[in-house]
């Protein structure tokens, strides 16, 4: 029997998937044993779209269609959560499996705490991460760097810090460290990033450590829950999933990789901090490129702390409507409500039509509210210190005091 803790090398009997699979293709296995086994009504999983820089979310009921979900796509820069509160009605009714990155992972949580999602009702497996390449970014690094027409390529992957492409004609890696210094390589947020093994899933499953004759055919499992242990046991029960110890000297060399990464992260983190200077200069840098902004509101369409009814960007007594250049408001409210609980998933840059970096401004003041107040988002289940209103529970409130103070008072002041 499987615990809580347990680390081993897994791989898939079932040649279907293994032909597809990334690393021996026990995720897509895992996924396969829960649906056959009714453990999930069904997988939210990312699949190739028109070539490798579309990654779509797919939702798979049938165990049979797994397959065409296994494989990574490392310029698949998805966030799954919100579509599961926003499609799948938070999960409230449907019990489901979905394949995480540690952004991913983080936001499950954050959305939990604010009663957007049933973690009960959710499994997840995640994936180490080392990074994922914004799809256009990958597309020009690969016509300028690499020299390549991006529609000739058919495979890639990140592999001993290059990123390696296979196109018509032969392949090419060039190290990710170069790229990034030529202002390509991974998106930004990733660089920052410093959730690589998401330990809050169920299982955490990735290459670091696989070596010896494992090594590209297994992938390495650490079991992170009792709902993992089950899944784990069940499959290799049914033989579709097989499992060995792992070297001791992979479990070794796992960790040091996992050290290094965090590293590289902190390092990251310092470099884009420090370019954004502090105080009034980091203030005007913000106002600065922010002035850009168009308020299409994708920003807040995609962020996982955002899911009020009423957003108070739209409120017009802060933001005028109709008024470019928008006013500093609309970001000061993104700050005030998003940045204790900012899990740095990138997406409110990636979105932006005007090429604002939201999602640097946050997260760098997202580390300074965490060295203040202490709290980590997306670890645990731990409230934020902005602590949790349930917006209509709120407004009901508001009503039931007989007056909303808040715009009685600006609007009707009180009599002294
Ligand atoms: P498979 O059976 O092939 O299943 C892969 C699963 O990942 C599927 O469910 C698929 O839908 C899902 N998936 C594919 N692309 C994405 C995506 N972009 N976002 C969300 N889900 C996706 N492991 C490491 O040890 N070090 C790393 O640096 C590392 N970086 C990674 C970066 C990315 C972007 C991804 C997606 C994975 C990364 N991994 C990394 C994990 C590794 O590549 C394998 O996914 C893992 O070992 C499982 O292999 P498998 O054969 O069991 O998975
Ligand atoms: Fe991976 Fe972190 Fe980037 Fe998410 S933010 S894709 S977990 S590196
Ligand atoms: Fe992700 Fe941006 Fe929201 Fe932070 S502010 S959680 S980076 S979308
Ligand atoms: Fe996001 Fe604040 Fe709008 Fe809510 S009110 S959706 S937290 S910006
Ligand atoms: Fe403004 Fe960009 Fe957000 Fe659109 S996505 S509202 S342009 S910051």
């Amino acid at each position: 029997m499987t615990k809580k803790g347990d680390l081993l090398y897994a791989w898939t009997t079932d040649a279907g998937i293994r032909e597809k699979a990334e690393l021996g293709g026990a995720v897509t296995a895992l996924w396969k044993y829960a649906l056959a086994s009714k453990t999930v009504d069904a997988v939210l999983a990312v699949t190739k779209g028109v070539d490798l820089y579309d990654a779509k979310p797919v939702i798979i009921t049938d165990p049979d269609d797994l397959a065409k979900t296994a494989g990574s796509l490392h310029c698949g820069t998805l966030l799954l959560p919100k579509l599961i509160k926003k499609y799948l009605g938070g999960s409230k009714h449907t019990r489901i499996g979905v394949t995480v990155k540690g952004c991913d992972a983080m936001a499950f949580y954050e959305l939990a705490k604010r009663r957007q999602l049933d973690l009960d009702r959710i499994i997840m497996i995640g994936v180490n991460c080392g990074g994922s390449v914004n799809p256009v970014t990958a597309r020009t690094m690969i016509a300028e760097k690499y020299g390549i027409d991006p529609n000739t390529v058919y495979r890639e992957e990140i592999d001993k810090g290059q990123f390696i492409i296979g196109y018509t004609g032969g392949h090419k890696g060039i190290s990710v460290d170069e790229l990034e210094e030529a202002g390509f390589g991974r998106r930004p947020n990733c660089r920052r990033c410093t959730m690589k093994i998401p330990r809050q899933a169920d299982l955490a499953c990735g290459n670091w450590g696989v070596i010896g004759s494992r090594a590209g055919k297994a992938t390495f499992v650490e079991v992170c829950s009792e709902k993992g242990a089950a899944l784990l046991d069940g499959a290799v029960k049914t033989g579709i999933l097989a499992t060995e110890a792992p070297d001791p000297k992979g479990i070794g060399i796992r960790a040091k990789i996992e050290d290094a990464m965090l590293r590289l992260g902190q390092m990251w983190r310092r470099r884009d901090f420090e370019g954004l200077g502090e105080g009034r200069d980091r203030l005007q840098v913000i106002m600065k490129e922010t002035s850009r902004c168009i308020k299409c509101y994708q920003c807040i369409s995609q962020c996982p702390i955002c899911y009020c009814v009423d957003c108070s960007t739209k409120n017009p007594v802060y933001v005028p409507p109709g008024e470019l250049p928008v006013s500093f408001m609309f970001h000061l409210i993104r700050f005030a409500h998003i940045a204790d609980s900012c899990v740095n998933c990138g997406q409110c840059e990636d979105v932006c039509p005007m090429e604002i970096p939201n999602s640097l401004f946050m997260h760098a003041q997202h580390v300074e509210l965490e060295k203040m107040f202490g709290y980590v988002p997306g670890v645990d289940r731990e409230l934020p210190p902005h602590a949790f209103v349930e917006e209509r529970a709120e407004r009901a409130r508001l009503a039931n005091t007989g007056s909303d103070m808040i715009y009685e008072n600006v609007f009707n002041p009180l009599p002294r």
